[in-house]
């Protein structure tokens, strides 16, 4: 868009005969050399219509398509942040292949600051792929990021983080599928962006007509995808942005679209179970630990009072392991999250 010195490498290079031809994604169309913003519009349906923002970098040399997608949860500030810098620094003239940038899936839920769901129909909007045309607003946009994004890719990554009420550690997932070279690349791809912290999944959905999850929809359909989460607690901390930034140009090297090595993390945390302490009570949530501690199991968490400053619920390690993300406001709801808990383990 405004990087003219682009277009003249587009031209010497279209005399040479080795661009690629132009992508386009919704109202954005980038030729070689080029980054065009644009927007998808999802259509009304059962409720508002919603649109989009997207940018298409398109690089000039021949390569993989890779999307970078955030905001399913909008006020998962520092991912958005993070795609947002990507898009000012990501110089289309030096990318081998093409990246498709989605920086705000959940567009109201970033506008009227809800945590976790999208207001408009109350759904996550990271939680109904593969979508349906005919839902509500959340499955019209999964429908539409499914057709347009996933099935044009050929790698995925999608951004999350601790939300307003979540003090989170930084992590990434890889999400097992039984598919040998399938698996082994997407592991490749959580090491090259370099969070230390590894999620293992191996319980996802299988089936592409239900694969739930936006990296389970691009790994369902054969493309290899990471979730990445980083910030936490409405804040925008500039090195957890910056371990985004990074980690996506580390794997971008690692996916020859940009010159350079790929970090890999040298000995991550591998984490195999994830525990989910919930309070059984309403009541004013204290927290006695941070995200990251390292626990025995028993140990304590934090605790719940009533109103009136009686305790009336302590929350304890349930193994032994560390705390990924902890409840970081004093809001609690019977049955609400007190703790992601990981329980450390050996993957090769
Ligand atoms: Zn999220």
């Amino acid at each position: 868009m405004h990087r003219l010195w682009g277009c003249a490498l587009f031209c010497v290079t279209l005399a040479a005969g080795a661009q690629q031809p132009a992508f386009t994604l919704g109202s954005a169309t980038a030729r070689a050399g080029q980054k065009a913003t644009g927007h998808l519009d999802v259509p009304a349906g059962k409720d508002a219509g919603m649109r989009l923002p997207v940018v298409v970098m398109r690089g000039i040399h021949p390569g993989p398509v890779l999307a970078l997608v955030t905001g399913a949860h909008g006020t998962e500030y520092a991912s958005i942040i993070a795609v947002e810098q990507l898009i000012q620094h990501l110089d289309p003239s030096r990318i081998s292949g093409t990246v498709l940038l989605l920086p705000l899936v959940n567009v109201q839920s970033y506008l009227q600051k809800v945590p976790h769901r999208n207001p408009v129909d109350g759904k996550s909007m990271n939680g109904f792929y593969p979508g349906d045309p005919n839902g509500t607003q959340t499955d019209r946009v999964a429908a539409m990021i499914t057709a347009q994004v996933v099935e044009r890719c050929d790698y995925l990554v999608d951004y999350h983080g601790g939300d307003i009420d979540e003090n989170l550690r930084p992590y990434s997932y890889w999400s097992k599928t039984g598919h040998a070279a399938l698996d082994a690349m997407a592991r490749r791809m959580d090491l090259a962006f370099g969070l230390d912290h590894i999620i293992v999944e191996t319980g996802r959905p299988r089936d592409p007509a239900h694969s739930r999850f936006l990296d389970t929809t691009a790994a369902t359909r054969g493309k290899p995808a990471i979730a990445v989460e980083a910030g936490r607690s409405g804040r925008v901390d500039a090195a957890e942005v910056a371990r985004l930034v990074n980690g996506t140009v580390s794997l971008m090297r690692l996916l020859k679209m940009l010159p350079g090595e790929p970090t890999l993390v040298a000995h991550p945390i591998w984490i195999g179970k994830v525990d989910t302490v919930s309070s059984p009570v309403e009541g004013i949530f204290y927290p006695t630990v941070d995200r990251g501690t390292r626990m025995r199991a028993g140990a304590k968490l934090g605790y719940v009072t009533d109103f009136f400053g009686k305790t009336i619920y302590e929350a304890r390690a349930p193994a032994a392991g560390e705390v990924l993300y902890i409840c970081a406001v004093p809001t609690m709801n019977k049955g609400g999250t007190i703790a992601n808990f990981g329980e450390v383990t050996l993957v090769p």
